[in-house]
């Protein structure tokens, strides 16, 4: 009896180790030797289970381009707490549980149900913080890292595939100058650009590479400026001047638009205080994208700048669009803008829904008639169309202002049927900072 207890408890102790030694190798066949992250295998068994549960997966790639001259013009140690150290920047950007080591020099992080363009601007954010060099042990250490992305089943439909995709887009000779290339066999040439647009985009945003010019709004009852409408433009430097309508297209695609409109309302209000010290008396409209009222973060964002800038909220206004206001159901977003002061323009009225509703139910202050509806005063000087909308907009103690008037034959035809303020050509094309100040200091004198 004593035996066979013996015997068991041996058996038992010696299962028990088996169990333990098989788990720490498991353990081991997924973790990276080095870094300690999850391996390539483990990336493989992970994809494998997302697309057995039909999941949507990005996979971003980056690699040290020059680890392996760290490693010989500096030393083994060091390059091996580079890569630790680009591994800790890369979980402060990304779920740290998302993040694989396939070679030393070679990471991927996997992002599940999101979106390629998404994905470029985590990227590139990652790659703009490795632009200063990393400090190891005191030495500076300049990395050059690239990126490659790669989507299922965008890309590839096949999880093999997808694994053969990932290892050609990590070969140095796939990678472009722009730092990040999305895999593109299989995606048209227009994605590709619109993806390189985004990352451009982006990098304006980062570094003040946008400029605002200034239309102005003439009030035909004093005669005098009421105010202008800041206008983006974009030298990107790989298409030149770019549309502005075609690029804010693009950023409200990728969801970038906010980050624009935010750059939008923090210069305007920059040139709202400058122009303030130079004795420039103006209030300034932005436009405001449909995207920018899904939360209602515009608003304190806005608060804060006006308030760092010491700049009473009357001087700014907003230009929504009806389909923005009515796609959001933003009403109460409406009240809060108003609420701060800011006023609303409805911009672009005619176009969309044409619904005078909106005019009762929404905090509005001015309506734009669209350039269409004035390019149709041609020939005689009358317009009952838009006779009838002045004076809707009047009834419901609202004001009107024209967009787009070109001639002076609009001009009166507008002024007769008593139209409030007008914007076009006519008066002045958009025009920069110093010369809009002229314009405005030169008006009616
Ligand atoms: P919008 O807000 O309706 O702006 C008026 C557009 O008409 C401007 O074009 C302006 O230059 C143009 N315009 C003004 N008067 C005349 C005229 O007499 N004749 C002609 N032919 N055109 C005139 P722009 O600057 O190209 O902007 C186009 C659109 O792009 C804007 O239309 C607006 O929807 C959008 N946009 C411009 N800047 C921004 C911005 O900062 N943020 C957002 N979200 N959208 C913007
Ligand atoms: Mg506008
Ligand atoms: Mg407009």
């Amino acid at each position: 009896m004593i035996i066979f207890m013996i015997i068991g408890s041996v058996v038992g102790l010696l299962f028990h180790r088996i169990i333990a030694n098989q788990e720490i190798e498991i353990k081991n066949s997924y973790e990276h030797i080095i870094t300690g992250y999850p391996n390539s295998h483990k990336l493989k068994c992970d994809v494998h289970n997302l697309i057995d549960d039909k999941k949507d997966i990005t996979l971003v790639a980056f690699k040290i381009l020059n680890f392996d001259q760290i490693n010989i013009y500096v030393n083994y140690e060091i390059g091996k707490k580079s890569v630790l150290e680009v591994l800790k920047i890369l979980a402060e950007l990304f779920d740290k549980k998302n993040i694989y080591s396939l070679n030393a020099d070679e990471m991927v992080v996997m992002m599940c149900e999101c979106n390629v363009e998404t994905a470029c601007l985590q990227a590139k954010k990652f790659l703009d913080l490795l632009d200063q060099p990393i400090f190891i042990d005191g030495l500076p250490i300049c990395l050059t890292v690239h990126c490659g992305i790669i989507n299922f089943p965008l890309h590839s439909n096949d999880e093999n595939d997808l694994f053969v995709k990932l290892r050609r887009i990590l070969g140095q000779e796939e990678f472009t100058k722009n730092q990040i290339s999305i895999y593109d066999r299989s995606v048209t040439e227009k994605n590709k650009e619109n993806y390189e647009t985004v990352i451009a985009l982006y990098d304006a945003i980062e570094h003040d590479k946008f400029t605002l010019v200034y239309q102005p709004k003439i009030n035909l009852h004093s005669n005098e400026v009421m105010g202008v409408e800041a206008l983006l433009r974009w030298n990107s430097c790989i298409k030149g001047e770019m549309n502005v309508a075609e690029f804010i297209k693009i950023a409200e695609d990728s969801g970038i638009i906010t980050e624009i409109t935010n750059w939008v309302i923090r210069n305007t209000i920059n040139q709202l205080k400058t122009w303030q010290e130079e004795g420039v008396k103006t209030k300034v409209a932005v436009n405001i994208s449909s995207m920018d009222l899904k939360n209602d973060s515009i608003v304190e964002y806005t608060k804060n700048c006006l308030e760092l800038n010491h700049i009473n909220p009357t001087l700014l206004e907003f230009e929504l669009t009806e389909r923005s206001i009515i796609e959001n159901d933003k009403g109460d977003l409406l009240n809060k803008i108003k609420d701060l002061g800011v006023t609303i323009s409805l911009d672009d009225f005619g176009t969309g829904y044409n619904s005078l509703l909106h005019l009762i139910n929404f905090p509005i202050d001015y309506i734009k008639i669209d350039k269409v509806f004035i390019d149709e005063i041609k020939e005689v000087y009358n317009s009952p169309l838009i006779e009838c909308i002045i004076h809707t907009v009047h009834a419901l103690g609202k004001k009107v202002i024209a967009e787009g008037v070109e001639t002076e034959k609009q001009l009166l035809t507008l002024k007769k049927m008593g139209c409030d303020n007008i914007q076009g050509y006519y008066y002045s094309r958009p025009l920069p900072p110093e010369k809009i100040k002229d314009f405005i200091l030169n008006f009616n004198i």
